[in-house]
């Protein structure tokens, strides 16, 4: 059967050395995630973004062996403000199997194409742990965003077992009635323009869980080990089919071992503190500093110190310290890693 795989690629500069080398490395994750021999490929069109004129990527193509395919380069039509510095292909096979067995591959700033698509076949879960304040939710939510992932806040999940232990009256130190509770809720996530909202029994609960009460609540329900067995089902199902990042605190080192990116994002406890007097401040409420600094170290102390899944630096996370970084900076960085996870 006839098939067809597309791909794309960005390039650091318009020199023929560039391109015929990114050219190759599209060429080779083609075929190798899609496993296909050099002589079932058919034809190859190749196109390139106008601002790219020191070769022919074709060439790349006779480099690697290809020599029987038809081969064809042409200039991408120009559209304003679109990806610059990008080679595109679209790979013909002859195989035994049927296109949608097919791994699209779209590399480095191309991954912005297909964001969708992008490292199909291998689902790309994104860890990012910390604690309260490092930065973890805004980094987070704003490359989800751009990359086109599945953004899940596992901190809004314990939070809304924290808030309906609040609604009902229930003791959080109970661990049975807790985990009672917690079982019974009929949480859903769902995503809408690619934020989460987060429903406890059909009552949409997002903004209502933000409250310092609710992070107490949150972070005393988190010592439970019901609790966290029933979230942690939840996170890993939602991890199976999509591209995640997900934040938490044990995500890197239980709830996604696996996950091919790993961080830890850490912050001085003033900072921290500084910070969410500012989130507090943006929201017209006036926050005392030091019982600010109290509330982020005791909720510091017991995730660290409980005795299931407590906050740790995964053994293969890379720790990224935010106090004097901005939000970009932080985010510049994870990317990187997401792009080398990606190749
Ligand atoms: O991140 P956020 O402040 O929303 O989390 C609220 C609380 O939920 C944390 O203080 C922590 O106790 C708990 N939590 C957890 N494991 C996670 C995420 C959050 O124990 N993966």
């Amino acid at each position: 059967m006839k098939c067809s795989i597309r791909g794309a690629i960005t390039v650091d500069s318009n020199t023929r050395e560039d391109i015929l080398l990114n050219t190759r490395t599209l060429l080779k994750e083609i075929i190798n995630s899609n496993n296909i021999e050099l002589d079932s490929i058919t034809s190859i069109l190749f196109t390139a973004t106008r601002d790219l004129d020191a070769a022919y990527p074709a060439v790349a193509a006779r480099e690697l062996g290809i020599v029987n395919a038809s081969l064809m380069c042409a200039q991408e039509m120009y559209v304003r403000d679109s990806l610059g510095m990008c080679i595109r292909v679209q790979v013909e096979v002859e195989t035994g199997r049927t296109q949608r067995d097919m791994n699209f591959v779209y590399l480095k700033d191309a991954v912005k194409l297909r964001p969708d698509i992008a490292g199909r076949g291998k689902n790309i879960a994104v860890a990012i742990d910390g604690p309260a304040g490092s930065g973890k939710s805004t980094v987070a939510r704003e490359l989800a965003a751009e990359l086109g992932f599945i953004y899940v806040d596992t901190g809004a999940m314990y939070r809304s077992i924290g808030y309906k232990c609040l609604e009902n009256d229930v003791d959080t130190a109970n661990e049975e009635t807790v985990a009672e509770l917690a079982e019974k809720i009929n949480m859903e996530i769902c995503y809408i323009e690619g934020k989460q909202r987060i429903f406890a029994d059909a009552v949409d609960i997002t903004d209502s869980i933000r409250t310092q009460e609710v992070a107490d609540a949150a972070s005393a329900v988190a010592k439970i080990p019901d609790v966290r067995r029933i979230l942690v089902k939840l996170q890993r199902e939602i991890a199976k089919n999509n591209n995640v990042i997900m934040d938490g605190r044990d995500i890197g080192s239980n709830v996604l071992p696996d996950a091919q990116v790993k961080v830890y994002l850490d912050a001085d406890v003033a900072e921290r503190a500084k910070r969410r007097c500012g989130e507090l401040a943006q929201k017209g409420v006036e926050a005392d500093f030091y019982k600010v600094l109290d509330e982020i170290m005791a909720r510091d102390k017991q995730d660290k110190e409980r005795k299931v899944n407590p906050l740790v630096i995964a053994e293969d996370a890379t720790i990224i310290d935010t106090t004097d970084m901005k939000i970009v900076q932080v985010k510049q960085e994870i990317a990187e890693l997401i792009r080398e996870a990606m190749l």
